[in-house]
């Protein structure tokens, strides 16, 4: 039998049940799998260094990257067991510039793989003690002759049992076996339109890149038959979805709302609100995305849909993903509804289990609007006639997913609302072509927030302005990166690492540069209260906090209680204090752009004049710019497109929302900036082959209908 893509790994010589245990653990179950186990970076060990440029180096402040030199053994190795179960292998080795000390611990067989004379070519981190430049367990490479070393080795993620060498070796043998026939996935035209390399060169020069440019022709290819395959994948699970019929809703008469709103809709929300009606009308499931920034007026639009299920006698499920934003949306809306005959009722998990019960109760008995948290999902609770889903500020990403709430009735409407914004040409990706009704105007009179970039040397005249604000009867949010990000000071990769290793990886890359020190939100405030402004009322909230705290500590804030709030990004959607004038965000270089856009949304919703002062020490010169993007724009989808053009698109697909939650990443290969305009090409080759071939049924699209199974599956894995 010839080995395929399909062919289960045990086909392979050396894999036995062990370690085809090994590689099920990293997803790897057939041939193909394992040739689509990616490189999560490469050492760059072609880049050969004498004895003295390295000595040089790191006596010049140099010495943080691994090194690789070429160099002789010069006399035997020393073997010495210290004590019990701890040996020392050491040895000198030679260029024709110097002498370097090499030193392995625990590899006792190493006596017989180093001998005077032999060459081997090392690769690690080397030290200056004293004036000696020494090696301790590098890897290591004999010279051979008539063999040629790669200059660009992939370095894999592993699992129990599998070692670097182990997993390049099946690699390099799949690869020998498979690629005289090697079946190409994506249509000709597509790969000749877009310069597109072959699937097996692509697949050997992933894993084994000859230089440089044949690795990134690699790469380009498989990344945009990534986001081909995702794009296929979204779109065709749309047109099944939106295809189920469901509860009909006729058109309702909105004026009785309409007339207790101390305001006239927008022309955007008029739209957005006959659009959902005809949706609710037409005899199929909705699943349709409010998507509006931050204060373009969404929870009204909620309201009037909610008004319309009641009106024809079904219940709408309202849920918040935290009980802060719940019990806002029930302050907001119940006496609205109420006004009108509308009965709403407040759902959270905080509430006692006889509290619990009795609404449990009432839902039962058909209760019109619930509004709640993730409680509405548990089992506990039945709605007999539910009509209509809306889940707020679900940061949903991929492939369309029928919500867990949806599934408590039948045909149930679906409506999420973002403000998370997603350029137009990224939708298809985002939002998995789900209908998208978009809040493109703001209501009249909002005013522009003043935003600042600033570092620590400001600090005294922020204080002072803070000061002055608070004087001038204005509250003041303070917002600090969340206390579990951060554990121990080790935080996640700096920005200029970023980058660095972004295509060559090296272990250095996570630790190069020194990180601002991190304010937690609970030890700042008691600081600003003890030490900065005895004066005034401080408080806080945190994501650790119990619920009935941390609502407490809103509503003392939104009542004017407290002058200052410091929180992690618990406030960062949906909160609503008009009198809040000034948003602070320290360590903000650790934040999404569309993150502090959505922080810098909780001010300017009063009449007064409000600013975001965004502090940052970080001296890196991407998280200077991105941040200054901030400054001059205030336009959420503007601020995302030029985020994507800065870092990629990798942070919105690969790692956004629930994916990077759960810490897998989609797209096996680091994403570099150059991604977003091919995520455009391959989008648009995917909306086009779909127009011929709308469910892949032409004999030709097989290999696609494969890939878009495939991406389905690794979807709902990761999404779940
Ligand atoms: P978001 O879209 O961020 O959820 P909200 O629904 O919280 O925004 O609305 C923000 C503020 O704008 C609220 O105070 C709301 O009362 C007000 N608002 C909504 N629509 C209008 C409108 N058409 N005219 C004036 N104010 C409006
Ligand atoms: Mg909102």
């Amino acid at each position: 039998m010839p080995i395929t893509f399909s062919s289960p790994v045990t086909v392979m010589r050396g894999v036995g049940e062990s370690r085809a245990a090994s590689l099920a653990a990293l997803g790897i179950f057939t041939v193909g799998d394992l040739l689509r186990h990616y490189p999560r970076g490469y050492q760059c060990r072609g880049d050969v260094r004498t004895v003295a440029d390295v000595t040089e180096r790191i006596q010049a402040g140099g010495g943080e990257l691994p090194v690789s030199m070429i160099l002789t053994v010069s006399v035997e190795p020393s073997y010495r067991v210290i004590r019990r179960g701890m040996s020392v292998l050491r040895f000198r080795a030679f260029d024709e510039t110097g002498v370097c000390e090499i030193t392995y611990f625990n590899q006792s067989f190493l006596k017989n793989v180093f001998h005077t004379g032999g060459t081997f070519r090392f690769f690690g981190h080397a030290v200056l003690e004293g004036r000696t430049l020494k090696l301790s367990s590098p890897i290591y490479e004999p010279i051979l002759p008539g063999r040629v070393l790669p200059a660009i080795v992939p370095v894999y993620r592993l699992a129990a049992g599998l070692s670097q060498k182990i997993l390049a070796g099946l690699i390099s043998d799949a690869l020998a076996a498979l690629s005289v026939q090697m079946e190409e996935s994506l249509p000709t035209d597509v790969m000749e339109r877009h310069s597109l390399c072959t699937l097996s060169y692509a697949l050997r020069s992933i894993h084994a890149p000859e230089d440089a440019e044949s690795l990134l022709r690699a790469r380009r290819r498989l990344v945009f038959e990534e986001y081909f395959s995702l794009g296929l994948t979204v779109a065709t699970a749309n047109a099944q979805s939106t295809a189920e019929t469901s509860v009909r809703m006729e058109k309702t008469a909105l004026e009785p709302l309409l007339l207790l709103l101390p305001y006239a809709l927008t022309g955007a929300q008029e739209r957005a609100v006959r659009e959902i009606a005809e949706d609710l009308a037409g005899g199929k499931r909705m699943n349709r995305l409010l998507l509006g920034d931050v204060g373009s007026g969404k929870t009204v639009v909620a309201a009037l849909a909610a008004y319309i299920a009641a009106k024809n006698g079904y219940q709408c499920a309202i849920m918040a993903p935290t009980e802060i934003l719940a019990s806002q949306h029930a302050r907001e809306l119940t006496p609205l509804l109420a006004a009108c005959g509308v009965r709403c009722i407040l759902l959270t998990g905080s509430l006692s289990a006889s509290q619990k019960k009795k609404l449990h109760a009432e839902i039962e008995n058909g209760a019109d609007v619930v509004i709640g948290t993730h409680a509405l999902i548990s089992a506990g609770v039945t709605f007999p006639r539910l009509g209509l889903v809306n889940e707020d500020e679900q940061h949903r990403f991929g492939v369309a997913q029928r919500s867990a709430l949806a599934e408590k009735g039948d045909g149930v409407h679906l409506l999420t609302m973002s403000a998370t914004p997603i350029p137009r040409s990224l939708s298809l990706v985002a939002y998995g072509g789900l209908a998208v009704s978009r809040l493109d105007e703001l209501p009249p009179g909002r005013q522009k927030v003043d935003t600042f970039v600033v570092d620590e040397s400001y600090r005294a005249r922020l204080n002072e302005f803070i000061r002055k604000q608070v004087a001038e009867g204005h509250q003041v949010y303070i917002v600090c990166p969340s206390v579990e990000e951060n554990p121990e000071g080790k935080g996640k990769k700096t920005e200029d690492a970023e980058e660095l290793a972004d295509l060559f990886w090296s272990e250095d890359a996570e630790t190069i540069s020194e990180k601002p020190p991190l304010k937690a939100a609970v030890e700042y405030a008691e600081k600003l209260q003890r030490e900065i402004f005895p004066e005034l009322s401080i408080s806080f909230v945190h994501g650790k906090m119990k619920t009935a705290q941390k609502d407490s500590a809103m509503r003392a804030f939104c009542n004017g209680e407290v002058d200052i709030l410091v929180s992690t990004t618990v406030i960062e959607v949906g909160v609503n204090v008009p009198n809040a004038t000034l948003m602070i965000v320290e360590n903000a270089e650790r934040f999404g752009l569309a993150q502090l856009h959505q922080l810098r949304g909780r001010v300017g919703r009063g009449k007064a004049k409000s600013y975001c002062v965004l502090v940052s020490d970080a001296k890196g010169e991407t998280a200077r710019r991105r941040l200054n993007v901030l400054r001059r724009s205030n336009d959420g989808f503007a601020i995302a497109g030029e985020d994507l053009a800065l870092r990629g698109p990798g942070e919105f697909i690969g790692g956004g929302g629930a994916v990077r939650q759960h810490g897998a990443n989609l797209l096996p290969i680091p994403a570099g900036s150059g991604d977003f305009a091919l995520l455009g090409e391959a989008m648009e080759e995917a909306k086009s082959l779909l127009a011929q071939d709308p469910l892949l049924l032409e004999s030709d699209h097989a290999p696609l209908r494969a890939a878009v199974d495939a991406m389905r599956e690794k979807l709902s894995t990761t999404m779940n």
